[in-house]
């Protein structure tokens, strides 16, 4: 396997495991009693790192959850549980990061 589609498959990977656990925790929030706006109760999301084997605990309110989700391409996840080479950090919090996927729309014929 060349390195390009190795990274490919790695990347594929990791964004579909963050995605199942995005939807799961957005699931979740919908049957929270509170609003999206709410930020006072503490509700446990798990984390969305792509460590498939990662269901670890990821306490936030539903307003801190919601601000960290202001783009389509950034997850939550606990602090320490990120892949530099598929995202970067742009949000830091004592008890969270908020990551956000590299761009992936690379024209091939341009890359090279
Ligand atoms: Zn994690």
């Amino acid at each position: 396997m060349r390195s390009d589609q190795w990274w490919e498959a790695r990347h594929a990977r990791l964004v579909k495991n963050e995605e199942a656990f995005r939807q799961y925790n957005n699931r979740r929030l919908q049957h929270e009693p509170v609003s999206a706006e709410d930020d006072e109760e503490q509700i446990p999301f798990v984390c969305e790192c792509g460590d498939p084997d990662c269901v670890q605990a990821l306490v936030v309110t539903a307003a801190e959850f919601t601000g960290a989700h202001s783009a389509a391409n950034r997850f939550v996840v606990l602090p320490g549980h990120v892949y530099p080479d598929v995202e970067r950090v742009v949000e830091s919090y004592e008890r969270y990061q908020v990551v956000a996927k590299l761009d992936m729309d690379v024209d091939p014929s341009v890359a090279g």
